[in-house]
């Protein structure tokens, strides 16, 4: 362990503190943040807008996308169109950011936690298959928990550290039971798995382009989904549900204020197009750790070989909870900046009483996993 601060320390120069990942701005940020100015266009009507919902769209290879405030809001927006109401039930997983089970939480619903897998860390189609062979029943409007007597509304997998979860795999057990699946991909914006990308797998998805994220609008997020009619809902849900009219005030059900700005699409345009880059710098970061950690009894976690990763956040599996708790205490203590990974959800006090299943994995990799510097160099 001694070596890894000065390890780090010249993988990314001698600055004194070496932060977990820093944005970079190498592009247009700064001339396109001025148009918006200059323009007067800096709220949610703007060019940017619309040419950041196009090339995001042109890049997933989805038939539609919708930027919104925060990646929060566009899993709330993408749960509410899949037809998630209030008293549903739906199924995610504890190893996540708080704002997955937030976002279930506002629409009324409950989050059910199934296990993930230990190689990916994300939802885990065969603990999905034996929850759902167990408690799930298909009614004619949809698939129902026999036992609590609730609708099963949605399902949504997270793509941990961009790391793609076997998605495809998720995707035919959901239409076997009739849920729709909602991506949370926010940290995998660029990831593929099988050649498709993030965030076109399921019904209607969600992505956050927040200071931490793969690129940023400052604050941001995005709806995307191959069905047009639902990519319209979310952006109708989002404007308020304002019918279009030169000036009529007429808003047809409860929607919510939560457009991108114009100033957010511009910094967020300006990050798209400089994502491959990124990506293949993190690329060669990612390799000089893998070259490191290979003589070291610390593991440094790897994607599934199917995927294609964005290379988001790097983590390393530790022997136990107490090697976890050292690393974490001399890393940052050497100004290297290291976090483990979430406290699981069920254990937070507004989801201790939800629904989980024995959760072995969540627990495993809860004790071990810690992120390292991830940054771009570039
Ligand atoms: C960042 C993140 C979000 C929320 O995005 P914000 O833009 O911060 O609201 C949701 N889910 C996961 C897994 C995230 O990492």
């Amino acid at each position: 362990m001694k070596n890894i601060p000065s390890f780090i320390r010249e993988l990314y120069g001698s600055q004194e503190f070496i932060p977990l990942h820093p944005p970079i701005f190498i592009g247009n940020e700064k001339s396109y943040l001025n148009e918006t100015i200059e323009s007067t266009f800096v709220s949610s009507v703007g060019a940017f807008v619309d040419r950041f919902e196009e090339q995001t769209a042109n890049l997933l290879g989805v038939s539609k996308s919708v930027a919104v405030v925060n990646g929060t809001s566009a899993l709330q927006l993408a749960l509410r169109v899949a037809g998630v109401q209030n008293k549903d039930e739906v199924i995610t997983q504890s190893l996540s950011f708080v704002a997955t089970a937030n976002a279930i939480s506002y629409l009324g619903a409950s989050p059910v936690f199934i296990d993930v897998d230990l190689d990916t860390m994300g939802l885990s189609p065969h603990h999905l298959n034996n929850f759902l062979n167990e408690y799930a029943e298909n009614r004619e409007d949809g698939c129902y928990n026999k036992i609590t007597g609730k609708k099963i509304s949605a399902c949504v997998p997270m793509h941990t550290f961009g790391m793609m979860c076997r998605v495809d795999e998720i995707s035919v057990i959901c239409d076997d039971w009739n849920i729709p699946l909602v991506e949370d991909a926010a940290e995998a914006f660029g990831s593929k798995l099988n050649n498709q990308y993030a965030g076109s797998f399921g019904l209607i998805n969600a992505f956050s382009f927040n200071g931490n994220k793969i690129i940023t609008a400052g604050g941001g997020g995005l709806v995307c989904s191959n069905t047009i009619s639902m990519a319209d809902k979310a952006k109708h849900l989002s404007t308020t549900a304002k019918k279009g009219h030169n000036w009529e005030y007429f808003h047809d059900e409860l929607g919510y204020n939560f457009r991108m700005p114009n100033v957010n699409a511009a910094i967020a345009l300006g990050q798209l197009e400089c994502l491959s880059i990124l990506i293949s710098s993190k690329k060669e970061i990612f390799k000089k750790y893998q070259d490191f950690f290979e003589s070291s009894p610390i593991k440094l976690i790897s994607p599934l070989d199917n995927c294609l990763w964005n290379h988001w956040l790097f983590s390393v599996c530790l022997e136990n909870r107490e090697e976890r708790d050292a690393f974490l205490r001399y890393t940052n203590e050497n100004k290297i900046m290291t976090r483990p990974i979430w406290n699981l959800l069920f254990k937070l006090p507004m989801y201790k009483s939800c629904y989980r299943d024995d959760q072995k994995n969540a627990i495993y990799l809860e004790d071990r996993i810690v992120n390292i510097p991830s940054g771009a160099k570039v």
